[in-house]
């Protein structure tokens, strides 16, 4: 089955601002907790397996891991934050380049922030959440394992979250997804496409 993000293939590593590709056309980032569940995510949104495990060897993990769709369209793996465990040093090297690349990154279209629909907005989640105001990043929220949370749950979660957010405005996308069960898929690649400006998926719809 096919889909266009079946075409994303590992592009770099960057752990610095020096690292990064050509700041050229158009990239969509994705960034959460660790555990939050982005790299199932991506994985999801590629209809690929193991797309984003890359991100996950020893080393890797203090990088932003880039993908290419084409010549013009990537996406970018953001450091997972909040390792209880991670050295200050660690913290502070990640906070760093997480600030200094949404800030100065103008290719950056927007940015898809994953939370743990049993638990969003975290204190560091809510840094995120600022730093992409301050810097004007476009935001969208994914509140991940909803198949986790029963169905009233599942929109209590959504509507909290919403409310919390609605300070910024009409702007930010909030909404539920499961990697296992497939839901929000669409409203999730729908957003990437909007901002990759990718063609509009034809009437008949695109196979998963
Ligand atoms: P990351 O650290 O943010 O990249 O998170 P992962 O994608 O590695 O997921 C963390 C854990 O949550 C793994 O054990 C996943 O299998 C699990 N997980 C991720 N997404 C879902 C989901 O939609 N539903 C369920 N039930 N588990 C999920």
């Amino acid at each position: 089955m096919s889909n266009v993000y079946n075409a994303l293939s590992f592009l770099t590593g960057a752990a610095s601002m020096q690292g990064l590709p050509e700041d050229a056309g158009l990239e969509v980032a994705f960034a959460g907790r660790s555990n939050a569940g982005k790299s199932s995510a991506l994985n999801t949104v590629a209809g690929r397996r193991a797309l984003a495990r890359t991100s996950k060897t020893p080393g890797r993990t203090q990088q932003i891991n880039f993908f290419v769709l084409d010549e013009r369209r990537r996406l970018a793996d953001l450091p997972g934050y909040g390792f209880a465990k991670a050295p200050l040093e660690v913290q502070r090297r990640w906070s760093a380049l997480v600030e200094s690349y949404l800030s100065q990154r103008r290719c950056l279209a927007g940015l898809v922030l994953l939370m743990d629909s049993r638990h969003p907005l975290t204190a560091l989640d809510e840094q995120m959440v600022h730093w992409c105001v301050a810097a004007g990043v476009a935001l969208h929220i994914v509140l991940t394992k909803s198949d986790k949370l029963g169905r009233g749950a599942a929109s209590q979660a959504l509507a909290h979250t919403r409310r919390a957010l609605a300070p910024l405005g009409d702007g930010v996308g909030v909404q539920l997804f499961s990697a296992t069960r497939g839901d929000g898929l669409d409203a999730l690649r729908s957003r990437i496409d909007a901002w990759l400006e990718l063609p509009a998926r034809a009437a008949a719809g695109e196979a998963r």
